[in-house]
């Protein structure tokens, strides 16, 4: 699996639509300092679920969506378009190639997509987690990361190494099935209430 190509439109400084194809092996964005460098992993770390402006060096999510400039009034909508190769079956879908899509509006509406179906953010994760891809799973390390990583508490780099390992997404399955199972917990203490009511 490798990441073909990346599409952005009205994403920070990308007002206008711009594909970039990449090769499998290594690749390497070059440029001048303020000329969207980093904006190209935030639209990676975006489309791939985050939810944290501070994340993407934003204060509110919406800063995401190209502001405008001299020449060009602001924009309507963010978009960006992820497609990874996948015809090593890395990913746990019968695609060759998987395209992922995440919409934000000024209205603060959002939508994904995965190869152009409407989607679900927790859809996206579950077909990228076993990649070890996915916003949690520290596949993209920015700027200052390292430090942090160096610097962090024992716990947290066992958290760290447990995302890199795998073990994170079963911990994440397994909370949601408790999640599940106390809510049934409480419907059937209500049911058995009403049942005793009843008689
Ligand atoms: P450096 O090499 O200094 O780290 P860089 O190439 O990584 O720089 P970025 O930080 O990716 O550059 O891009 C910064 C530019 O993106 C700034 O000019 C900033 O104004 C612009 N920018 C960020 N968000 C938006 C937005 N929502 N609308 C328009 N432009 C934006």
């Amino acid at each position: 699996m490798y990441l073909k190509s990346l599409t952005l439109k009205g994403f920070k400084s990308f007002a206008a639509r711009t594909h970039m194809v990449f090769d499998p092996g290594l690749s390497v964005v070059v440029g001048p300092n303020g000329s969207g460098k980093s904006n190209v992993s935030d639209a990676i770390l975006w489309v791939l679920g985050e939810q944290s402006a501070k994340q993407l060096r934003g204060q509110a999510m919406e800063d995401v969506i190209f502001s405008g400039s001299s020449a060009r009034g602001p924009a309507g909508l963010a978009e960006v378009t992820l497609v990874l190769d996948n015809s090593d079956g890395t990913l746990p879908v019968d695609f060759e190639e998987v395209g992922v899509t995440r919409r934000m509006y000024r209205s603060g509406e959002s939508e994904y997509l995965i190869n152009g179906a409407p989607a679900r953010l927790m859809d996206v994760q579950d077909i990228l987690h076993d990649s070890g891809l996915g916003k949690e799973t520290h596949s993209i390390i920015s700027q200052g990361k390292l430090d942090a990583v160096l610097q962090a508490k024992p716990e947290q780099r066992r958290e760290l190494i447990e995302e890199a390992a795998g073990i994170s997404k079963h911990r994440r399955r397994k909370e949601r099935a408790a999640r599940k199972l106390k809510s049934m917990d409480e419907n059937v203490r209500r049911a058995r209430d009403l049942d005793r009511e009843i008689k």
